[in-house]
């Protein structure tokens, strides 16, 4: 057998020259090579004559080449033109700047084989730069006229030796290939063997099979993510958490809040030294001694704390959230729902849960504006149960902060809610039990577990995403979480009408935002996104809204928000728009998430054609909160297809995870999760665009599987294993840079 180790020096052809240009690649060994698919395919089976050849085709024409001139043409190119006759005709074929294939053709004595796409010349029909081979005595011009792979390369690395270098692998090394995949598994599927599929993914004998080939891979790449994935929800869920007491908290019974001793056990459970903490137990009890409402039901608490019922989405999450507390397991659960649908209670229903249990809870956000609108609307919730709310961000004046981080320290503050400022060094939490992201995809991994790693023992850990995403991002960004959905809208909703127009059309448009104003409404102008910079946003801001104060909205009152003001001046136009001391607010994107004011039924977003769909989705998500009919407006002239398709979208569907299809559809899983955590999403062949059905499938199976075998202790799921674990490797090197 030979060695898939062996380095890709040895391969036929490779050779130190070729090396670094594999190695560039990340090719380094055989088994590299094997697993470097191709990027397409040129079915070069398409043989017609010269005569039946038409502008557009991709063929193969076989012939004798019976002229080759080169001229030199402007700017030092030399241009090399042939002409390739077979009984039909001939036909045009030039190159650029290549001189040695001159020579080539005219010291060939025989037929030559070419392949490429049939352009309309000057004069005549052409092939640009096609594909040749000269046709030796004894060559089969078959071995030309098939299916042949294209792969990615990289600079001085021509196709050709990495076709040679990959047929090479699959000759010397497929036999060394082992089947990791389990027979089981395999027949269920009714998925072909390894070396089989390798051979069909590289050197094709039929479309069929390439396909019945790429099956396999594609199911084999996501299966191994599942498997990953679900190993680590096991392993989550062994580990020893913090049993909130959520049947005594329902039933209205005491909760005995013994602090000093589960504080010890969960050190204890971790491995640490148990340090003694300020006194903040007995002013926890204080607290409780002093409210005495320990003894109301949990439900009858947040009727008393809610000014609206939940949804039945919504009880139902909350229900589900509990039951994952009351375990003595730590909790990792994603809740989804789309803009609107009322996470926020959600989370404030689970904190509460956890605060009459005698823990702190944290939450964290994307942005300062939504930590601070956060704050503000849970202290207003939080207040009659006399429990208190915290703020800690980054660009908080100095004696707010010490405070703050002081009633963090001591347990006075029972909520914490920040941004990433959270998890920075100085911040120490009395007793934190239960942590919520509000996840907006901007926090990786680690920073997910940083928070919690400020906890006692384990804390339980709710994300929440702010954009519904795709099914399959969910199963493979968030895979190794629990699933909530919250699939249902607060009552009372209108439907947000959405137009699209014309920038030519804009006086009408700003003259219908000025009825609703007279109505008493208000209204959201976003701004152009013109850079990435914040400092020239907030400049294109201060201009649209200068020009908007003086020009159409001169009788109205208009604020002004963006980035770059001081969190106290933020705050203070929030403020205010909120009360209705502004009728118009001029914005940049930052009221993208969160913002919440129902009285603003019109939202205009100028050069809406520059966001994408799941930021004009948000955006567009700041209306439509209240009971008046509301509009959201996308002034653009989108020229692009891609543009048009957002445009059209918006204006067809406000369901977000519809959008969200759309979107992943557009930008790919990449650009759509972010970097935060896309080394999930790393994949050599599979695509989440495409193979969404193989996705869900792979991951029953991985499910199936690891109920026969949850530790994969089985004779026949070790190979399977130890791929899982390189794996696993290699994702968690990728998290941690
Ligand atoms: P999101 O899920 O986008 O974070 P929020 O939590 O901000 O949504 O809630 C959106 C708005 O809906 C808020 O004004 C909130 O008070 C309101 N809301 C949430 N749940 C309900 C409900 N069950 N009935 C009525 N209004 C609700
Ligand atoms: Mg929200």
């Amino acid at each position: 057998m030979n060695d898939l180790n062996t380095e890709v020096m040895f391969l036929k052809g490779v050779g130190p020259r070729l090396t670094p240009a594999f190695q560039k690649l990340g090719l380094l060994t055989a088994r590299d090579v094997l697993l470097h698919f191709p990027r397409r395919y040129d079915d070069r089976r398409n043989m017609p004559q010269v005569r039946d050849v038409h502008p557009g085709d991709w063929v193969t024409l076989k012939g004798r080449v019976v002229s080759v001139n080169s001229r030199p043409t402007g700017r030092g190119m030399v241009i090399l033109s042939a002409y390739l006759r077979d009984a039909s005709g001939s036909i045009e074929l030039t190159w650029f700047n290549q001189p040695w294939i001159k020579k080539a053709l005219e010291k060939h004595d025989g037929e030559v084989i070419v392949y490429g796409q049939i352009k309309e010349g000057r004069n005549a029909l052409t092939i640009q730069a096609p594909e040749y081979e000269l046709i030796g005595e004894d060559d089969d011009p078959e071995d030309f006229a098939k299916i042949v792979p294209v792969y990615a390369l990289t600079e001085g690395l021509p196709q050709k030796a990495m076709r040679n270098a990959a047929a090479n692998a699959i000759e010397k090394f497929l036999p060394s290939v082992e089947e990791a995949l389990p027979l089981e598994v395999r027949k269920s599927q009714k998925l072909k063997d390894i070396q089989w599929c390798l051979r069909q993914i590289h050197e094709p004998e039929s479309d069929e099979w390439r396909q019945e080939a790429r099956r396999r891979l594609v199911f084999e790449e996501f299966f191994y993510l599942q498997v990953a994935l679900a190993l680590r929800r096991a392993e989550t869920h062994a580990e020893v958490g913090i049993p909130f007491p959520i049947e005594k908290l329902k039933a209205g019974e005491k909760v005995s809040l013994n602090l000093e001793t589960s504080s010890a056990d969960h050190a204890l459970s971790r491995g640490q030294a148990v340090v003694a903490k300020s006194d903040f137990a007995s002013h926890l009890f204080e607290e409780l001694n002093e409210e005495e409402r320990a003894g109301e039901p949990l439900w009858d608490q947040i009727h008393r704390m809610l000014p609206f019922n939940l949804t039945g989405a919504q009880t139902r999450v909350v229900e589900e959230v509990w039951a994952d507390m009351a375990v003595p397991h730590p909790m990792n659960r994603l809740v989804q729902g789309d803009v609107g649908s009322g996470k926020t209670a959600v989370a404030a229903c689970a904190m509460l849960a956890a605060v009459r249990s005698g823990y702190q809870a944290a939450m964290m956000a994307p942005t300062e504006i939504l930590a601070e609108q956060h704050a503000n609307s849970l202290r207003r919730l939080f207040e009659p149960l006399k429990i208190e709310v915290d703020l800690i961000i980054g660009k908080q004046n100095s004696t707010e902060r010490k405070r703050a981080l002081k009633a963090t320290e001591s347990g006075a503050a029972n909520i914490v809610v920040g941004t990433h400022a959270l998890i920075q060094e100085g911040v120490q939490f009395a007793k934190l039990g239960f942590v919520v992201i509000d996840e907006q995809h901007r926090f990786g991994v680690m920073q997910r577990l940083a928070l919690r790693e400020k906890g006692l023992g384990n804390p339980d850990v709710l994300v929440m995403t702010a954009t519904p995403i795709p099914r399959t991002l969910t199963m493979t960004l968030y895979g190794d979480l629990d699933l909530s959905v919250i699939d249902e809208l607060p009552p009372g909703r209108k439907p947000i009408k959405t137009h699209w127009r014309p920038s030519r059309d804009r006086g009408t448009v700003y003259a219908s935002a000025i009825k609703l104003l007279e109505d008493g409404r208000q209204a959201y102008v976003v701004c152009p996104m013109v850079s990435e910079s914040e400092k020239m946003q907030a400049q294109a801001a201060e201009e649209l809204y200068a020009q908007l104060q003086m020009g159409v909205f001169e009788k109205y009152r208009v604020g002004l928000l963006h980035g770059q003001m001081k969190p106290k001046g933020k705050e203070e136009v929030m403020d205010r728009f909120r009360r209705h001391e502004l009728d118009v607010l001029v914005s940049t994107t930052v009221i993208e998430v969160g913002v919440d004011v129902p009285n603003s039924s019109i939202m205009i977003i100028e050069d809406a054609n520059r966001f994408g769909l799941s930021q004009l989705h948000q955006l567009r998500g700041r209306v439509g909160r209240g009971e008046y009919s509301s509009y959201c407006v996308l002034v653009a002239d989108a020229k692009g297809e891609e543009a048009r398709t957002r445009m059209e979208t918006m204006v067809e569907t406000s369901d977000g995870f519809k959008i969200a299809e759309v979107d992943l559809r557009l930008r790919g899983p990449g650009e759509l999760a972010g970097t935060k955590q896309s080394g999930n999403l790393d994949f050599k062949i599979a695509d989440l665009v495409q193979d969404g059905k193989q996705l869900e499938i792979a991951r029953q199976e991985a499910i199936a599987l690891l109920s026969r075998d949850p530790l994969l202790d089985q004779e026949a799921h070790q190979r399977l294993k130890a791929r899982i674990q390189e794996r696993r490797s290699k994702l968690a090197a990728a998290t941690v840079s």
